[in-house]
């Protein structure tokens, strides 16, 4: 990927995965812009357990698809080790989330017709080197809900089915956007045990949105966004478990 933007940055801290420079985003509805993304500058390091925390409309999505190649800044820079993804290619921006990076979203999109075991292995097949689905779905507890369907499974299951899906793959970072909004708390709790524990047993760079304050105490550092700005950065001196959270 973009080979020349190795020229012209600094060379990145070693623990840094991210590098976000004076993002800007603006979408451009007819004649009305919208200002999404107002001069985001953020380094995300390897290991890391954050949450993006703001209020709806705040910019959290826009940012993370940013992160995940899902979406181009206007402006800025993003760096992921030394690769510009603001220079890259549709094709090497492919390839940068088929193999680094692994996304959770609020609704699970698992397909219907396959089983647990089947959803998770349609991403096994086109990984490089993949974890098994029964070793995937072991990490997130599911060991004993290999062969149900979707529909056989409550709402944290299928979460938890589409964080398995996600981590076979081993990517290098975790991009979870409100993974635990469709859920009540007890069952968002579980939700938030198999992302913990795919964070410290893989050492997964885990990046989660959520719009629900209680949820940033499990964090080793809390992003607070409001109207497109950082407004604040706090590093939590010890992380709570998810049982442990206040929700
Ligand atoms: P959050 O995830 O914090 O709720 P978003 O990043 O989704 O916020 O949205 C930030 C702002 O950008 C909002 O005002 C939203 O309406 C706008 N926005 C997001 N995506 C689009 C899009 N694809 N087209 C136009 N406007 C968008
Ligand atoms: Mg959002």
């Amino acid at each position: 990927m973009a080979q020349q933007a190795q020229h012209e940055h600094e060379p990145l801290n070693e623990g840094v995965v991210f590098h976000v420079h004076d993002v800007t985003k603006v979408y451009q509805m007819g004649e009305v812009a919208v200002h999404a993304l107002r001069g985001i500058d953020l380094d995300l390091f390897r290991g890391e357990f954050t949450v993006l925390l703001g209020a709806s409309g705040s910019g959290k999505s826009t940012l993370l698809n940013i992160l995940g190649g899902l979406d181009t800044p206007t402006d800025g820079h993003v760096l992921y080790g030394s690769r510009d993804l603001t220079r890259a290619s549709e094709h090497e921006l492919t390839e940068y989330r088929r193999f680094h990076v692994g996304f959770v979203f609020q609704f699970y999109n698992l397909i219907p017709s396959l089983t647990a075991r089947e959803n998770v292995a349609v991403v096994t097949e086109i990984a490089r080197e993949p974890m098994s689905p029964e070793e995937a779905l072991g990490l997130v507890e599911l060991a004993d809900r290999l062969d149900h369907f979707p529909a056989q499974l409550s709402g944290g299951e299928q979460q938890r089915v589409a964080i398995a899906r996600a981590i076979a793959k081993q990517p290098d970072v975790l991009l979870c956007d409100e993974p635990t909004g469709a859920l009540d708390s007890q069952t968002g709790i579980v939700v938030l045990e198999a992302l913990q524990r795919v964070n410290q047993e893989m050492g997964t760079t885990t990046a989660v949105i959520t719009h629900n304050a209680g949820i940033a105490q499990m964090a080793d550092r809390v992003i607070h966004l409001a109207d497109g700005h950082i407004t604040e950065v706090n590093t939590n001196a010890t992380r709570l478990e998810p049982h442990e959270l206040t929700w």
